[in-house]
């Protein structure tokens, strides 16, 4: 999410002047685009800002202004704290109000020096109300936010506090995005949420429009190819979802539901309001509406009161269920969340080595996964930059990434590959067929 964040924020500077550039030494601004979401992405941001502070200083020794922000869910959590520890930083902004770079920006460089520029609001007005119309591509696979904020509290995650409570967009307006970026050669839209599938937008025709809905027209738009959605809560499946499952073929039998621990216990204590057995039950209805399916999903290892037969719990779900990829994290204590204040806390030597312990098991499964596909074709997106000289990256239906030697003319083409080897993360192979492309 903050990756489209980031590409709306240089929608709406692109008028102004502004274009990209790959490294900060000399821009005129650097806006740090942060997550709150664990402890190590905060600390990143505090790291990253010391070397700005540098290049900063450089610049100042040469008479120029470089403008330096903070944006995102750390801003919105800790704009304060930032403001006060480092004083190079000239704005902070929380992630519901970058649709106001343009006056926030005018105030601070009207008054370069003398004013500081803190805003973390939840303005009423929406940010997406605000989308410049751009004829700029997004690149071959682009994301596209159709939800944002969550209600549904769960003990660890800060997400309903810096990005606010449940909001879906309308579908008109979700639609026309869409179109612009499959005009634009976009092939393969992501629809992001942090909540993506408790999706309840005003649909074309008045009514509420659930997710599934919503895809079942997004297929009907010509030259998108791949549909796909993140995150989802194992809570908010619709049967209107499992059944899109079954009848979109631009859905990618790809499904990212994350369970967080295998344990029931953990499960009520992280607030997460389903079962081990809810979570396996839907599983197998979209394995029986989509029998092609992959699952992927999101763990946390040493919750407040995680005993070894917790553990065990979770790991022997990982066993049945049997994973195509999945992130796995220790637990993070976050301020101001409900977990934060619990005991009976994990220490970090146990923490670490049931994590080492998980993730070889995901790791293992991933790895086998990604080897069965090992001398078959497989149809690979591949994005519209090159690689590298000659080498092309892509992605499988399943998102999984894909390497192959090719001509730069098959970047943003949908080709087959031929996989001649497996990683546990990417694919390795040759392109088949060039005739029809
Ligand atoms: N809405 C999604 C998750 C969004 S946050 C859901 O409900 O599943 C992305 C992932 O970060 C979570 O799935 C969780 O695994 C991880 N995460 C969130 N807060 C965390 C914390 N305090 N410590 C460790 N991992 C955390
Ligand atoms: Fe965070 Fe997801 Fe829980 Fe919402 S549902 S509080 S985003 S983990």
């Amino acid at each position: 999410m903050n990756a489209y964040d980031t590409r709306r924020m240089q929608d709406i500077l692109r008028p102004m002047g502004y274009t990209s550039v790959d490294e900060p030494d000399a821009a005129d601004m650097v806006i740090l685009n942060t997550c709150h979401i664990r402890e190590k992405a905060t600390d990143k941001v505090f790291s990253d800002l010391g070397r700005i502070r540098d290049h900063k200083l450089e610049m100042e020794k040469k008479g120029q202004q470089m403008v330096v922000a903070v944006a995102g869910c750390v801003a919105q959590a800790e704009g304060d704290v930032i403001l006060s520890r480092a004083k190079h930083v000239d704005m902070v902004f929380g992630p519901q109000t970058y649709h106001e770079l343009p006056e926030m920006l005018a105030k601070i460089t009207g008054a370069y020096g003398s004013a500081r520029i803190i805003n973390t609001d939840f303005p009423v007005e929406q940010k997406f109300d605000y989308l410049p119309d751009e004829n700029t591509s997004c690149g071959a696979s682009a994301f596209l936010s159709i939800q944002e904020g969550c209600d549904k509290f769960c003990t660890f995650c800060v997400v309903p506090y810096t990005r606010g409570s449940e909001y879906s967009r309308d579908a008109a307006a979700i639609l026309k995005e869409a179109r612009q970026m499959v005009a634009n050669g976009t092939k393969d839209i992501t629809l992001l949420g942090q909540n993506v599938n408790a999706y309840h937008g005003t649909g074309t025709d008045g009514k509420t429009w659930g997710l599934g809905r919503l895809i079942r027209e997004l297929a009907e738009i010509e030259n998108l190819k791949r549909i796909r959605y993140s995150t989802s809560h194992p809570c908010d499946v619709q049967d209107d979802l499992i059944e899109a499952h079954r009848d979109v073929p631009q859905l990618m039998p790809h499904l990212h539901l994350p369970v967080q621990s295998g344990s029931n216990k953990i499960l009520k204590a992280m607030n997460r309001k389903h079962t081990i057995e809810d979570y396996i039950t839907t599983l197998e209805k979209f394995r029986t509406a989509q029998p092609d399916i992959q699952f992927s999903s999101d763990f946390i290892i040493g919750f407040p009161g995680e005993t070894d037969d917790d553990f065990e719990d979770t790991y022997n779900l990982v066993q049945k269920i049997g994973f195509a990829s999945a992130y796995s994290f220790k637990y993070s204590p976050r301020p101001g969340t409900p977990a934060a204040n619990m005991t009976h806390l994990i220490r970090e030597d146990i923490k670490d080595a049931r994590l080492q312990r998980l993730q070889s098991l995901l790791f293992e499964q991933a790895l086998s996964f990604n080897q069965s596909f090992i001398g078959h074709p497989v149809e690979v997106l591949f994005d519209t930059q090159q690689h590298k000289e000659g080498q092309l990256h892509g992605r499988t239906r399943y998102n999984t990434a894909v390497y192959a030697m090719g001509p730069s003319r098959l970047s943003g083409q949908i080709v087959d590959v031929i996989v001649e080897s497996a990683g546990q993360m990417a694919l390795h192979g040759a392109i088949r067929i060039e005739s029809d492309i």
